[in-house]
């Protein structure tokens, strides 16, 4: 068996949709679990609708819903337009679908008030509207696909809005829900990003979590492979969108592509990678687009060669800068500070420390109010913002000679604040002001893969 994901991009549209069943339909003797994510830009509908419904405005809360509708409603018309009894059950399906979720946004409307447990359950409908509609038009095309309902199998801890796989339950329940829906059938489609708490309430992974479902089906079932749709030919040496000769890149290690994602690279969620090492399980990365291309191998780190393979970074962290002479030769002082930011969830990247201070990076998104309140009892507790944090990523490149330099050399008029080698000497990470992250970036990778391809030419 096999994992599909299909990405927002990758079933935007009449287009996409037609090419993505195209692709499963090439890959039916490798038994697909398609799962898909929301159609383009649904998901961040759905949280303005959220937004608009909290805020207790009703017309504009009447507008997003109606968007929300006659984009889903006309696209299941335009795919069955041949199959007219599909495409009746389909329309039905949808209108069931978007009247359920208007009931909810008009109450949630009426008091003005939103619960995480509420937007759950408003945001989860992107993806079971796309799953919906190209599972029937999967059956249209002569794919007998049975509807897989995510909330079954993909179960998690409470966080409604950011659950935590419950990985024992998710192995126990996937293969037996997924055996029981393929009897008879040619594929199976779920959804990626939602799931369900034990008590069976609506919860999310968090946003981009379609790759990371698509991972855990994927060792559930002990997949074969699990291939990421997007829409991009794989992963390359940068994000192509800050970057403009970015290098493609054939295979990578499961370490580089978790530390990759990991400090920034949105093309796979950060915690894809880590279900799939479990059962060594290929991820391949391949672009919906262009469909006979190779995308890029996500593999064991024995098959995957020493380098540089990229240059990522996270565009607005703030580095919190705790000082206290306390600090000096006191044992549990690190324990404590650390001890704060568990408590809150708030999840640290780069740690630097002196005689008597730590600088911690924590993205922009991450509530920090308490933890610098508690930090601020026994140290004083400086917040930089506007910062932005640079990683250089590659199997080994901390331990290759003159990397530091190669790293720091094109850098000579940027403020650089805290360096940070990896542990796991593939990653080297520095900060600097957000203003200049983008020639900074522009600027190394430059330095590191075009250079020397420049001076090969002459
Ligand atoms: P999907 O909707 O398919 O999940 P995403 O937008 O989440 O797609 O991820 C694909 C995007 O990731 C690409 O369009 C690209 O701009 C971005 N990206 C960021 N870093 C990289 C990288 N190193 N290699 C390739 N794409 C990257
Ligand atoms: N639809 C969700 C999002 O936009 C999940 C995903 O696409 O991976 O965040
Ligand atoms: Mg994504």
């Amino acid at each position: 068996m096999i994992v599909m994901k299909f990405g927002g991009t990758s079933v935007a549209n009449f287009e996409a949709i037609t090419r993505a069943i195209f692709i499963v339909g090439g890959r039916l003797d490798k038994k697909p679990v398609v799962v898909v994510s929301a159609l383009s830009k649904v998901t961040d509908l759905l949280y303005r609708i959220s937004d608009a419904a909290a805020s207790g405005n009703v017309g504009e809360v009447k507008t997003l819903m109606g968007e929300l509708r006659s984009r889903h409603v006309n696209l299941a018309s335009d795919l069955l337009e041949q199959s007219p009894a599909l495409k009746e059950n389909a329309v039905a399906r949808v209108n069931s679908i978007c009247d359920s979720l208007e009931e909810l946004v008009n109450a949630v409307c009426a008091v003005g008030e939103l619960s995480d447990r509420n937007k759950a359950i408003i945001i989860s409908n992107g993806e079971l509207l796309s799953s919906t509609i190209i599972c029937f038009v999967m059956n249209a095309k002569g794919i007998r696909t049975n509807f897989i309902d995510a909330r079954k199998m993909m179960i998690t801890s409470n966080e409604y809005l950011k659950g935590e796989p419950v990985v024992d339950e998710i192995v126990k329940r996937v293969p037996e829900v997924v055996a029981e829906a393929y009897k008879g059938m040619d594929a199976v489609i779920t959804q990626g990003f939602i799931g369900s708490n034990a008590a069976g309430e609506q919860t999310v992974l968090g946003r981009g979590g379609s790759d990371y479902s698509a991972s855990l089906i994927g060792m559930a079932i002990d997949a074969e492979r699990i291939e990421i749709w997007t829409d991009v030919d794989g992963v390359r040496s940068a994000d192509p969108r800050a970057v403009e000769n970015t290098k493609y890149l054939e295979k990578i290690s499961f370490e580089e592509a978790a530390e990759m994602a990991h400090f920034g690279a949105k093309v796979l969620h950060p915690l894809t990678i880590e279900p799939a090492v479990k059962k060594n399980i290929p991820i391949y990365v391949l672009n919906s687009m262009n469909p006979s291309g190779k995308g890029t191998a996500i593999l064991r780190n024995e098959l995957i060669e020493d380098g540089v393979k990229s240059v990522s970074f996270k565009e607005n962290i703030r580095v919190i800068n705790i000082f206290s002479m306390k600090m000096i030769n006191t044992s549990g002082f690190l324990r404590r500070v650390f001890e704060i930011f568990s408590e809150s969830r708030v999840s640290v990247d780069l740690i630097s420390t002196s005689e008597a201070n730590i600088s911690v990076t924590v993205d922009a998104s991450e509530k920090i109010d308490k933890v610098v309140e508690q930090l601020s009892e026994f140290a004083d507790v400086i917040v930089d913002d506007d910062k932005s944090q640079v990683s250089v990523i590659g199997k080994n490149i901390v331990r290759l000679n003159g990397m530091l330099k190669k790293t720091f050399a094109p850098l000579k008029r940027t403020n650089v604040y805290m360096i940070s080698q990896g542990a796991s000497f593939v990653n080297i990470s520095f900060v600097v002001d957000r203003e200049e992250l983008k020639e900074v970036v522009r600027d190394l990778h430059y330095h590191l893969f075009e250079v020397e391809e420049e001076l090969e030419q002459f």
